[in-house]
């Protein structure tokens, strides 16, 4: 999910990567590392490092110490394996010959694992990387075949995500590549090529690039670039002129990470959920608690702040709906100072974008000493959180940089109710047809996400009515209530304007006083089973002057429209699932209003990302 670049050319590597990978530092890392052809050696050098690129280039003397003019680069995301100096990539093959970045996840590692180590093949990090150059190697040397087909045997064997650079020393004057579903480029330079996940990294040396698409294959030498179908068939890329300037590349060309981010949910879901489902079953690898231990357990609390909060409300009907056991969700802040009912049979789950997050630390701690199972769901590999977890699920949305949360909500969010789903399987307290509507629904997720995305305009447009109130009220029932949590505390945050989340009933008992002419209702009216009430209290708040921008599902846009100013839908999709949907219209309403009033959208005045304070 970080980066990667690659160079062959006439000129010293390591600085050359050294450069690019610091272009790259924006997208979030925590290790990084360098492989380069040494000349003087005959064989492959490879440095890296856990922590900074500093720390990197210190050890490397900016890169002077390798000498060599092909190389590959890396800043890691871990996902398979805590950030450390041995799973920090290039990972290497035994005999050395063979390294390799890799941005993504292998899916079926452990059985490709399992496999080489029978084989004899030992093994050195945790990481799902190192199962492709091993696995390179095993072709390369046992089927005696050329390094481009050893390459194409692993691709046809492996599944998941990845964008990949591989040197190999019997091939010193070449690199390939190979993407799918993750980013890659080439460069191409007056003597040299490029390889890199983004043009930053490269756009200082030639702004002359070709985006490689899905299963396609690259041979780059200093010459020139040859690429390949999946059939490892020729064919010619095209060659895009970038004049773009570094500050708009390092977002992707958008202007702000939280845009970036918000836009990314889809890749960020599938990354999450479609290695947890297999075979039509949720699938989690070493599961810490035993089905014993899940049908013992009396409670579950879910522990968190600010959004991921708002993930444990909807968590709470997701899971009693399905497992039956009673879930209580409590602030993180709170939960050490309530005198909170944890014991052995209590299940507490922490979730945490940054895994740093204090108040969350602090009550997993208590939560501990009370002598409750910890599961946390955390983004940040190896973070405080994750290491003191009895079980971690990580969610794989790669690096979050903007202050406001998006996609590490989304994916938390999938997280939960693949836990609700995987507990309810064990429990038996699911029907078998519901279980596989979910599931089967889960998986449509991303595509139908990126059908609310590629219509942005219409909520931009919303915005563009709505952006100088100032005050706002979110209504819904259920979980639309808790995502109106959400919808409510994204516009706060990065726009400042005042705005507050009610379930739709509680309305009457107060809240009703405060609405006016003009007042701006947001009513969220996605779940269909109480869509009618949620259309009488549009009708209620209309009929008090406000302006109501209503949020439902596609079949009921016409009757939504009878009644509220404006109705902004989504696709349809399990009860559970509306939230994972509805959300993203609704930050992408934080993000537009916020745009129009000219506030610092990815730091808004007095937040942090990772609060690591009380
Ligand atoms: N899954 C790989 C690892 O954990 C690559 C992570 C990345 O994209 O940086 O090592």
């Amino acid at each position: 999910m970080c980066g990667i670049v690659g160079y062959v050319g006439q000129e010293q590597a390591a600085p050359i990567l050294l450069d690019g990978l610091k272009r790259l530092e924006y997208r979030g890392y925590d290790s990084a590392g360098v492989a380069i052809y040494s000349e003087k050696y005959q064989k492959l050098q490879v440095e890296k490092a856990k922590g900074r690129l500093q720390v990197l280039s210190d050890m490397i003397r900016g890169g002077e110490d390798l000498d060599g003019m092909v190389g590959i680069g890396h800043t890691r995301w871990a996902t398979h394996g805590a950030p450390s100096d041995v799973n920090a990539h290039p990972q290497v093959s035994r005999s050395g010959k063979i390294a390799v970045v890799h941005n993504g996840i292998i899916e079926n590692y452990a059985e490709l694992k399992a496999f080489l180590i029978e084989q004899g093949v030992p093994f050195t990090s945790q990481t799902d990387t190192e199962v492709v150059a091993q696995l390179i190697e095993y072709f390369y040397e046992t089927d005696q075949v050329d390094i481009l087909e050893a390459v194409g045997r692993v691709l046809r064997r492996i599944e998941g995500a990845y964008a990949l650079g591989i040197l190999c020393a019997d091939k010193p004057d070449q690199l390939i590549a190979v993407r799918k579903d993750s980013p890659l480029i080439l460069g191409y330079g007056k003597g040299c090529s490029f390889l890199a996940s983004d043009v930053t990294a490269i756009i200082k040396y030639t702004r002359e690039v070709g985006y490689m698409d899905d299963d396609e294959l690259a041979v780059l030498t200093k010459d020139g670039i040859q690429c390949y179908n999946h059939l490892m068939q020729p064919i010619e890329k095209e060659i895009s002129h970038v004049d773009w300037e570094i500050d708009a590349a390092e977002k992707g060309g958008y202007e702000h990470f939280m845009f970036k981010e918000i836009m990314e949910q889809p890749e960020a879901l599938r990354r999450c959920i479609f290695p947890r489902i297999r075979e039509g079953e949720v699938y989690f690898e070493d599961f810490g608690l035993t089905e014993e231990e899940i049908r013992h357990l009396k409670k579950i609390y879910i522990v968190a702040c600010g959004s991921s909060y708002h993930v444990g409300v909807v968590g709470k009907y997701n899971l009693e709906r399905l497992t039956r056991i009673p879930v209580e969700v409590a602030l993180a802040s709170e939960f050490r100072y309530m005198s909170p009912i944890v014991d052995e049979r209590t299940l507490v789950v922490v979730i945490s974008q940054s895994g740093e997050t204090l108040d969350t630390m602090a009550a997993l701690r208590e939560a501990k000493r009370l002598g409750g199972r910890i599961l946390s769901i955390v983004n940040v590999v190896g973070s405080s959180i994750a290491r003191e977890s009895d079980q971690v699920l990580y969610t794989w949305a790669g690096p979050e940089i903007a202050v406001a949360t998006t996609k590490a909500y989304s994916t938390q969010m999938a997280v939960v109710d693949l836990l609700a789903l995987y507990f309810a399987r064990i429990l038996g307290t699911v029907e078998e047809s519901e279980y596989h509507a979910v599931l089967d629904e889960m998986l449509l997720l991303p595509g139908k996400m990126e059908a609310i995305l590629s219509n942005k305009d219409d909520i931009q447009y919303f915005a563009s009515q709505y952006f100088n109130h100032d005050s706002v009220f979110f209504i819904g029932r259920n979980v639309d209530y808790a995502l109106g949590l959400e919808g409510s505390l994204k516009l706060k945050e990065i726009s400042y304007i005042h705005s507050e989340a009610y379930a739709s009933g509680e309305l009457k008992h107060g809240t009703i006083s405060l609405i006016e002419d003009g007042t701006l209702v947001v009513a969220l009216g996605t779940y269909g089973k109480l869509f009618d009430k949620a259309m009488a209290n549009v009708v209620e708040v209309r009929s008090r002057g406000a302006d109501v921008l209503a949020l439902t599902t596609e079949n009921r846009r016409e009757d939504m429209e009878k009644n509220a100013n404006a109705v902004i839908t989504i696709p349809e999709t399990h009860d559970m699932l509306l939230p994972s949907l509805g959300v993203v219209p609704l930050q992408l309403f934080a993000y537009y209003v916020a745009l129009m009033r000219g506030c610092d959208i990815d730091k808004p005045r007095n937040l942090a990302k990772s609060v690591t304070v009380e």
